[in-house]
């Protein structure tokens, strides 16, 4: 990109690296590709990809090295901090932003960290991605806040056991967004409610942070969020970094979480004593490239301004649910309601009568040139609860998998919206579920038991 063009919400698409990609298709002709994957990973940003490769003229080591390009390096790498810290509302005075690989790493180091006794308690949500559920399994007495059948979390089952572990809930992990169903959770409310209850509050914004601004704000506010984890890869910067954010006073405090180069000041033969956070927490060489390119992602993104794109995102949203209602025999999940699109993200899960999930995805991307997910993105007891997957049955899904087969299981299929995605992309994806459900299609599908997934016959792409 030119530096006098600026970037805007109608312009964003023609920055996105790879847009024009042209994939296979059964006909045996070739179709942009169409990316509704964008909760498992976006694509990167133009401006992104120029930053990395302008900054690899000056990539050097960072921290350690006295030469010229280290102290460029360095200086990159550590106002990416601020800057990041800065887009999600960090009081940066007493918090501190640590760089890692991506969101899973990022709450299980919190995990290691917090301080935790036996009987604690944290609360975490059903609907929880299993990265922020499973780190917290491991170190303390886990509860799940239910949900409501629509998918919304349910705030009176979190109040029951707020008051029911009174005194002993320390930390409530909930994500900003499903990456499930879109829902997103009333985070400052949920955080006043922690506090008065003597409870820090993480949010994992993996989901929330790509589409809405985001304030964790001061400390002294009831409703400020006390930790913060999000990934790169999913907010247009995908060069492999993750980011947890927090009160720098509990990293002071204890070990590292990992130790070795970078992580202290001094080392004796027999003593150590720790760096100051983040570098303590950020042992070995840093991905100096990946701070780089999520900082530009940061800087893209409030140049665009997240109202802008957070209303954009939610006109596609309706457009997407108006469509997908339309069509007979196909199921949406979790909140549908074209007029409160606003009120979620563009994460629409749904499942096609009488087909299976794997087959969905295969048929939208080999005759469609379509990326969706399907299955249980990570978040099974979520998609349990949604399809009302009875005990015994889960029981048997569950004997299936160990025996090695998957030609059964259970999910849905999810279109993830991102902010350069059109209202085109979406008809087709419309039409061609049309053409699914009226048993329209081009190909024969022969499902791998193993996999589950779907392949059509004889197809062979170049
Ligand atoms: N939390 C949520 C809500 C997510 O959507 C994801 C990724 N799908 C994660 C955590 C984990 O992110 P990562 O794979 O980047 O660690």
């Amino acid at each position: 990109m030119p530096a006098n063009v600026r970037l805007t919400i109608d312009n964003v698409r023609q920055h996105i690296v790879g847009i024009d990609a042209r994939v296979p298709l059964l006909d045996g002709t070739q179709q942009q590709y169409i990316n509704f994957d964008n909760a498992a990973s976006t694509p990167a940003l133009r401006p992104v990809h120029d930053k990395v490769n302008d900054f690899m003229t000056w990539y050097s080591s960072v921290h350690r090295g006295a030469g010229f390009k280290s102290q460029i390096a360095t200086m990159a790498y550590e106002v990416a901090h601020d800057l990041v810290g800065c887009f999600v509302g960090a009081d940066l005075r007493t918090n501190t932003v640590i760089f890692g690989k991506n969101t899973t790493e990022a709450i299980n180091k919190l995990a290691r960290r917090f301080p935790l006794a036996p009987g604690d308690v944290v609360l975490c949500s059903l609907m929880e991605h299993h990265s922020n559920d499973l780190p917290w399994r491991r170190q303390a007495r886990l509860h799940h806040i239910a949900i409501r059948p629509d998918g919304s979390l349910d705030e009176d089952d979190y109040d029951r056991l707020l008051r029911r572990h009174a005194g002993r809930v320390k930390l409530v992990a909930i994500s900003g967004a499903s990456n499930v169903t879109g829902y997103v959770n009333p985070i400052h409310r949920l955080a006043e409610k922690a506090h008065a209850a003597g409870a820090k509050i993480l949010v994992d914004a993996a989901q929330l942070a790509p589409h809405r601004p985001i304030a964790m704000r001061a400390d002294d506010d009831p409703g400020h969020i006390d930790f913060l984890a999000l990934s790169a890869h999913k907010i247009y910067a995908p060069y492999g970094t993750g980011v947890l954010i927090g009160p720098a006073a509990l990293f002071e405090q204890g070990d590292p979480d990992l130790v070795g180069g970078g992580t202290v000041d001094i080392v004796t033969e027999d003593d150590v004593r720790w760096a100051g956070p983040p570098d303590r927490e950020e042992a070995g060489s840093p991905n100096v490239v990946g701070a780089v390119a999520l900082a530009q992602a940061v800087l893209c993104l409030e140049e665009i301004g997240m109202a802008a794109l957070a209303a954009h995102e939610a006109d596609l949203t309706a457009h997407a649910l108006r469509c997908l209602q339309a069509i007979d025999g196909v199921q949406l999940y979790g909140m549908t309601d074209p007029d409160r699109a606003a009120e979620r993200l563009g994460v629409i899960p749904f499942t096609v009568r009488g087909e299976d999930h794997y087959k969905v995805a295969a048929v939208l991307s080999f005759e469609g040139g379509i990326g969706v997910r399907n299955g249980c993105f990570c978040a099974q007891p979520y998609i349990h609860r949604l399809l009302q997957v009875p005990d015994d049955t889960a029981l048997r899904y569950q004997q299936e998998i160990i025996a090695g087969t998957r030609s059964n299981l259970p999910g849905l299929v999810r279109v993830s919206l991102g902010c350069y995605n059109t209202t085109d992309e979406i008809d087709h994806l419309a039409d061609l579920l049309a053409r699914l459900v009226a048993g329209d299609l081009l190909g024969e599908y022969d499902q791998d038991p193993h996999s589950g997934v779907y392949w059509p016959r004889d197809f062979q792409p170049d």
